[in-house]
């Protein structure tokens, strides 16, 4: 197959808020259908709504992705710098007939545009059934028309809605859809400010950029009928339409800020792994099939096909995520976890260069061994703060539970004694050391290992001590446990 026969689809965000999860799920899902078909994914910003748009906001949509790990082949393309294709396709329309002048004032024509042509405001459920007076400019003669232009009175381009018939178009997941055509008001093509509606630039530039596929929300799906009769009118073959289920919140109303985070930057800050939240997102209104749900992105993109998008809307599951997240804390080579914890490290002014060059090892065995009590990443510099500085403070809770002994202080010296004097440092030997002082000090080991765990960690749950002794190392260990000792006194 040539590779023009290959897919080219796009994701389109408007700059008017942060990449939100709903975007994010969109664009994830263009990503997954391209790599799967080997086609070509786009990047478009849709900037041409002047009021809304907020341009300062792009670098962050951007920034999303990129944390997100979803990567165009082309673009990012601005419709703010297309503005004259806009023009010339409205243009066309008008002379074509397709299309009209109208002279009305935005408010004088009440059938006029809804709202829906707006991101996230549109209905999910088609065209409403709503009858529309059409404009009078309509049926203007050609004398009342150029009465009106000698009169200077500025006009937008609306579309000449055919008033009998239906427009069908199939949709990749929803089915054959199909509305009257009386039901669709006369719209908006090109405004008089000479700026394109979203209907308008949206058709142009799929045509222009050759686009296959229109993967995107389904509160897209009642603006498709319109930008089907803009296809027809231009004679241009629509692409295929694929909606996507809307995302919900626990409450099963439309996922909003009352559920909590919805931009993916809020996510990224939270300690979440690219990784975990792109497999999260994906099973948002897609399924492989069966109950795979952990599935390394390799895997989405190999199994990833619209078939397998669902119409019922999806529900965003705080827990689902979290459980996802420690999945890929724990699952994936502990190298590939690596960079994100230096990150982390790096955020709290923990991280230490040598951990990059000799201290690899010994950073690649700490997070082995702290990484199956986490979370997120943000825990390695929580609670797992003592891995990685001695300046780490104990939990009030760890202390009253396992330092309330006051035998414990005499006992602790000892242990730090006889540890501080193994010729050999390895799990064993330190295993031998405590159990053989609890036995001549006829305590239970368990009562010297939870105390000193709070000691050398300052946590009452941890790591198994003598792993986490190994990895600490002998002076950090005798230290710590020294330091407790008076702690433990004073209490
Ligand atoms: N700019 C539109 C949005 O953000 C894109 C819609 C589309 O993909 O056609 O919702």
């Amino acid at each position: 197959m040539s590779s023009s026969n290959k897919p080219r689809v796009r994701f389109a965000p408007s700059p008017t808020g942060y990449l939100h999860v709903g975007g994010a799920r969109t664009a994830l899902f263009n990503s997954l259908f391209a790599k799967h078909e080997g086609g070509t994914f786009l990047l478009r910003i849709e900037d041409t709504d002047v009021e809304r748009n907020r341009p300062e906001l792009v670098d962050g949509i951007l920034a999303a992705l990129k944390w997100l790990g979803i990567e165009w082949d082309e673009g990012p393309f601005f419709q703010s710098q297309r503005l004259e294709m806009y023009v010339s396709a409205a243009e066309k329309l008008l002379a074509s007939g397709a299309g009209f002048a109208c002279y009305c004032k935005a408010a004088e024509y009440a059938g006029g545009d809804s709202a829906e042509e707006h991101e996230g405001e549109g209905d999910d459920e088609g065209a409403k059934s709503k009858k529309f007076v059409p404009c009078s400019c309509r049926d203007l003669t050609e004398p009342e028309r150029s009465a009106k232009e000698r009169e200077g009175t500025p006009h937008a381009i609306r579309f000449r809605t055919p008033r009998t018939g239906a427009t069908t178009f199939e949709d990749a997941v929803f089915g054959s859809r199909e509305v009257q055509n009386q039901d669709v008001e006369d719209f908006v093509l090109l405004r008089s400010s000479g700026l394109p509606t979203y209907q308008l630039s949206v058709v142009v530039d799929d045509i222009d950029m050759r686009i296959t596929h229109v993967i995107r929300g389904a509160d897209h799906l009642s603006n498709t009928p319109k930008q089907v009769l803009i296809y027809h009118a231009l004679g241009v073959t629509p692409p295929i339409f694929a909606h996507v289920p809307l995302i919900l919140g626990a409450d099963r109303t439309r996922l909003s800020k009352r559920h909590g985070a919805t931009s993916v930057g809020s996510y990224a800050g939270e300690g979440f792994l690219p990784e975990a939240f792109r497999n999260f997102l994906a099973l948002l209104g897609w399924s492989a099939g069966g109950d795979a749900e952990f599935m390394r992105t390799q895997e989405l993109i190999e199994r990833f096909s619209l078939s397998g998008v669902s119409r019922t809307n999806a529900v965003f599951d705080r827990a689902k995520l979290e459980w996802f997240n420690t999945q890929y804390l724990q699952k994936p080579p502990v190298e590939e976890l690596l960079p994100y914890v230096e990150a982390e490290l790096k955020r709290a002014g923990l991280w230490q260069d040598a951990w990059a060059g000799f201290g690899r090892d010994w950073f690649a065995r700490t997070v082995d061994l702290v990484r199956p009590r986490t979370r997120l990443l943000g825990d390695f510099t929580r609670w797992a703060r003592a891995f990685f500085t001695d300046d780490f403070d104990y939990e009030q809770e760890a202390r009253d539970k396992f330092w309330k002994d006051e035998r414990l202080p005499a006992m602790l010296a000892k242990l730090a004694d006889a540890l501080a004097s193994l010729p050999d440092w390895n799990h064993d030997a330190c295993d031998a050391a405590l159990r053989q002082l609890a036995a001549s000090e006829g305590v239970k080991a368990g009562f010297l290992i939870n105390a000193t765990r709070v000691a050398i960690v300052g946590r009452a749950v941890a790591p198994p001590l003598f792993e986490t002794m190994v990895v600490l190392g002998k002076d950090r260990v005798v230290a710590r446990i020294r330091r407790a000792v008076p702690l433990i006194s004073a209490r």
